[in-house]
């Protein structure tokens, strides 16, 4: 007798335990889920701020209603389709907050879903965050943009002073007749793409200027109206110093 009261309390005790198990399981099988969805503000990962809404997922026809809850607390109740909840952050402490959402259905049950944390930002840290992913790009173009220009000064700067004409060489992109001088010469790779066209500056004349590609036949026009200008130099008047000149203005030529 004292063996059978034994498993009756053995088999009492896994029944509790069985049904525990199928408690705890009901419970992580929720048919229904939520989800956060950022309306307009700002978001990085769970870090959010501005206008967000609560969403669930799930067989929503058979739901009657619906209690979102934040940290524990109703943010708002639910009784007809969509069951969606919007709200702004700014209304809230920033900080984390963890979401869920309790879920009644037409057959009398009742749901509860699976959390869901985010962090809310203030208007301030938002803009911070911005900031802080906005200035290095700004930074990297400004830094482009001189780097472009400083170079550009320092290639065009020799061949102003130049007193021998040379046959303009054009690059992959061509070359662009100045507005200013009218000279021709070839378009720089360092010039800085704008949508119109680059902004370059005329190795003749110093003027920064938008240049477009120019046809061949305005190109050779243009370098006509060039060599024009100039006065072939015989050779035995070159001097050292215009050697030198011609050498260094050849060089800057071949690099564009
Ligand atoms: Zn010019």
């Amino acid at each position: 007798m004292k063996k059978n009261w034994l498993v009756g309390v053995i088999g009492a005790l896994a029944l509790l335990g069985l049904l525990g198990i199928q408690a705890v399981s009901a419970q992580a099988e929720s048919p229904f889920s939520i989800s956060l969805r950022r309306d307009f503000g700002y978001g990085n990962g769970t870090s959010l701020q501005g206008r967000l809404s609560l969403h669930l997922k799930g067989d929503s026809a058979q739901v009657t209603r619906v209690d979102y809850l934040m940290d524990g607390k109703s943010m708002g109740v639910l009784t007809a389709e969509p069951f969606s909840l919007a709200f702004n952050t700014d209304d809230y402490p920033a900080g984390g907050h963890q979401f869920k959402a309790r879920v009644e259905t037409k057959d009398g049950k009742s749901y509860e879903t699976a959390p869901i944390s985010a962090n809310f930002l203030t208007a301030d840290q938002a803009q911070t965050d911005t900031k802080a992913i906005l200035l290095p790009i700004l930074g990297i173009t400004a830094v482009a943009i001189l780097i472009s220009f400083g170079a550009q000064a320092l290639m065009t700067r020799k061949s102003k002073t130049s007193a021998v004409y040379q046959k303009v060489v054009y690059g992959a992109l061509g070359g662009a007749v100045c507005k200013r001088c009218g000279k021709p010469f070839s378009r720089s790779i360092l010039g800085i793409n704008i949508v119109v066209g680059k902004l370059e500056r005329c190795p003749h004349c110093g003027k920064w200027q938008i240049t477009t590609r120019a046809s061949t036949q305005t190109l050779a026009e243009a370098e006509a109206e060039l060599e024009k200008q100039y006065q072939p130099a015989p050779a035995a008047q070159v001097g050292a110093q215009e050697t030198k000149d011609l050498l260094d203005d050849s060089r800057y030529t071949d690099k564009l």
